[in-house]
Parts: structure tokens; sequence; C-alpha cells
């Protein structure tokens, strides 16, 4: 029996089930963009440890500032002391993700958390209690995050969920918005939400509406902007709490710090981790003072929140990121790897879709381009190959028909190539045997 076979024996007799294996290798070490397995194989890192992974595995500015935060400081929990390096890090977000002229920030541990307090200060804020939430949406596994997550599969016999959680269509242009204009299509859209509320929820109860502007698990959908404007204007007008999940579109993924960056729209509120503290346990709520204030003293915080030695990490992080230009680096990376995806889609006929905002690309697989219908099989085999092939790729989308793109964006132009190449041939391949 191999190293990996072993490992994955102990694993079946100790780690709980539940614990799911979204890819089947193991791993003792990685650099950069590379994963080394037990066995002393490597893979490209399409995956990037589910969007963490931004400035690289390992990056030696990051390793330093975790190791010399560890010699200072490891705990003290910050109800009960203040320490700098918080500030600092909380300084710091607030200067690269402003909300309007006074921003304020909580630090947490994962991404559930940060979306699990977003809604009790966005509810603490409006004293109301009502949640709006979208289709293929994905915010977590805590009880809030999971009734907030739609695919049943993350949620499957663990209500009873939260309540006043109501749940609208994402506006998903690929899947509804043939024949319209994004513009009309946005319109139709906000125009369903406006009906919605009259028919499921007074607006007066509501007290957040929460989106990712790109869905991550959901299968990287693009909120157009239009809509997204549109939406702002909505919660203004009813006294609705903005808040962005920006969880895995986050910290450089889509050419800038926030993908909301993009759009010239400001949420009141934002939810981050991943990709925050290159795998550290970090978030964050970033949000208006005046949103953010409104949570009395004592109702939000925890004993690790803002650790230290993640917040170093963080800090070591975003400093990476500057200096590397990751922002323009993920401009790059997109664009290459659309012009790739955009040349498959020339011969093949399963590539319904392609999309993303910078380094965020997915292509989504389909066996009827007219009817939309998800080829989940062909989306599995291809992963399956390419992993064989040293390739670590994700699925994503509530039929896992996508393929989606969450490389660090420290890899290597002949990384990034060799990556696309297996991609490429191994599309062709599977093609052909389905075609025999
Ligand atoms: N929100 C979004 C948009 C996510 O993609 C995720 C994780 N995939 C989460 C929240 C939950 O983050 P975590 O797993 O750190 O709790």
């Amino acid at each position: 029996m191999g190293a990996n076979e072993a490992l994955f024996e102990r694993r079946k007799n100790v780690v709980a089930n539940g614990i799911s294996t979204f890819v089947p290798m193991t791993v003792a070490h990685a650099s950069g963009a590379v994963i080394t397995d037990l066995e002393g194989k490597s893979y490209i890192d399409f995956g990037g440890g589910i969007g963490v992974l931004n400035a690289g595995h390992c990056p030696p500015e990051v390793v330093e500032a975790i190791k010399a935060q560890a010699e200072k400081l490891i705990h003290a929990c910050f109800h009960i002391s203040t320490y700098e390096v918080y500030v600092e890090l909380c300084e710091k977000l607030v200067e690269l993700i402003p909300h309007g002229e006074n921003t304020k920030v909580m630090l947490t541990t994962t991404g559930a958390e940060s979306v699990e307090n977003a809604i009790k200060i966005a509810r603490q804020a409006t004293k109301r209690q009502a949640v709006i939430c979208y289709s293929e949406a994905f915010h977590g596994r805590s009880m809030m995050g999971m009734t907030l997550t739609s695919n049943i599969n993350y949620k499957r016999n663990c209500g009873p969920f939260a309540s006043e959680v109501y749940r609208i269509d994402f506006p998903n242009f690929y899947q509804r918005g043939s024949g319209l204009t994004l513009e009309e299509f946005s319109i139709k859209e906000i125009n369903k939400l406006e009906s919605f509320i009259t028919s499921n929820v007074e607006p007066g109860a509501v007290a957040a509406i929460i989106i990712e502007p790109i869905q991550g698990e959901g299968g990287f959908n693009i909120a157009p902007k239009s809509y997204l404007e549109s939406l702002r204007k909505f919660c203004d007008k009813y006294g609705i709490v903005l808040i962005f999940d920006e969880v895995q579109s986050g910290f450089c993924r889509t050419g800038k710090w926030g993908a909301f960056q993009h759009y010239g729209v400001t949420p009141d509120l934002s939810t981050w981790a991943k990709s925050m503290g290159s795998g550290m346990p970090i978030g964050a709520v970033i949000g208006k003072q005046a949103v953010m204030d409104a949570a009395l003293a004592g109702t939000i915080g925890g004993t690790y929140l803002g650790n230290p030695i993640c917040c170093a990490a963080a800090l070591a992080t975003i400093s990476v990121m500057e200096d590397k230009k990751l922002n323009e680096r993920a401009i790059e990376i997109g664009n290459y790897v659309t012009k790739r995806f955009e040349s498959m889609a020339t011969w093949a006929e399963c590539i319904g879709d392609i999309r993303g905002l910078g380094a965020m690309v997915a292509m989504e697989i389909v066996s009827d381009k007219t009817l939309k219908i998800p080829h989940t099989e062909l989306c599995k085999k291809l992963t399956d190959k390419c992993l064989e092939q040293g390739l670590v790729l994700l699925k994503a989308g509530s039929s896992k028909n996508v393929i989606r793109v969450l490389s660090p964006l420290v890899i290597t132009d002949s990384e990034l190539e060799r990556a696309m190449n297996i991609i490429e041939k191994n599309l062709k391949e599977v093609i052909g045997e389905e075609n025999k």
C-alpha cells in the first residue's frame, strides 16, 4: 500500500464521513501554485484550497510574519486586551476597502462567522428580522450560513433552519436572460423582487439582503452591474441593509480587493475570509460606521476572533498582494484563461458558457447548448482525468457542471500554460470517449 492509500485508510477509521472529499489526493507540502503529495507527485493547484491561496501556498513573507508574531504573542483575546496588530489590520482594511466615508471593521475566523455576524449587525441596526437571500447562494455551514445557503446537499437533515429567511432567484443572465440586454434583464429581475416583497414579506420587516456579487460555489454566476445598482436603490428605498458576501471573490481574485469595486456600488456591510490570511483562519465584516456601531457591546465577538498570529498573517498577505501587484496579475490570468476556454469552445459543443471577472473564471459544461442542460458526468470525468495528470481542478454549480479556476495568483506563466494544456487535452479525450 502506498503512502497516499495508507493515509486514506487511517482517515477512514477516525475521521467523520460527513467531512467530504472533493478531490481524492493527499498533500505533504506546497509552495506557490504547486502542491506535492505524500508520494512526491506534484500538482498544479487550480483550486487554491477553495479560493484561499490568492497569494500562493506558504508565501515566505507570511511564514516569517507568523513565526515572528508567535514569538511575541499567540493569544490574548481582544475582549480582554487590545493589541496593535488587530488595530493595524482594521486600519489597512478600511484603507483598501472603504464603505463610504466612515468605515469600521470586526475581525472573525471564518467566512460563515463573517456572514453570521453581518446578519446580527444588520438586525440590530434595523431592529428588523427578515433576511432575503438568493438561489445558488453559498454562505457557510453555521446555522444561519446554512439557512442562507441554497444547495440542499450542504444542509440535508440539519434543520430546523433559522426563521425569517426568504430566497429569490439570483439574476442569472446565462440561464434566464436569452433575448434580453443585460439592462432589460436587470429591470425584469428587480421587478420580480418588488413583486416578491408584495406577496411574501413586508419590506418594513426586512433587515438585510445578502448577495455574492459573483457566486462562488453556485458556479461563478455574475450579478449584472445594472442589477446591483438597482438593488442598492431598492435597499435605500426600504431602509434595508445591503450585504455583499465577498468571501470567495475578495482579495485580488477579480482584479480588485473586492468584486464590488468593479461595480461602483457600495454595500452597507460586506463579509470576507479565505484569501485574506493565506490559510490562517481570519475573516472580517467591514461596513458603514452607522450600521457597524449599531451592534451593542457584547453581542458580537468571540475568544479567537482576530487572533494575533492570524492578523499578522493577513497583514503580510496583503503586503505580498500589493508588492506583487496581484490585482493586475489577476486580470492577466483571467484574460489568458478566458482566451484558452474560448478557443476550446470553437470545437467543444459541450461548453455552454464562459464567464468571469478577473481571475475568477468558469466554463459551464452542458449536454445541450440550447436547453442548457447540465452535463455533470462529463465535468466529473474531466476533473478526474486532469487530477491524474497533475492538475487540481474544482467544480461548482448546483449540478457540479461548472469548471472554476481559483489558482493562486502567483502562478507562473509556464505553470498556467501547462494547466490549460492539461484541460484542453483531457477535454478532447472525454468528448472523444463520449462520441465513441
Ligand atoms: N461565503 C462564501 C461566498 C463562500 O464561498 C464560503 C466558503 N466557500 C463561505 C461564505 C463560508 O466560508 P467558511 O468555509 O470559511 O466558513
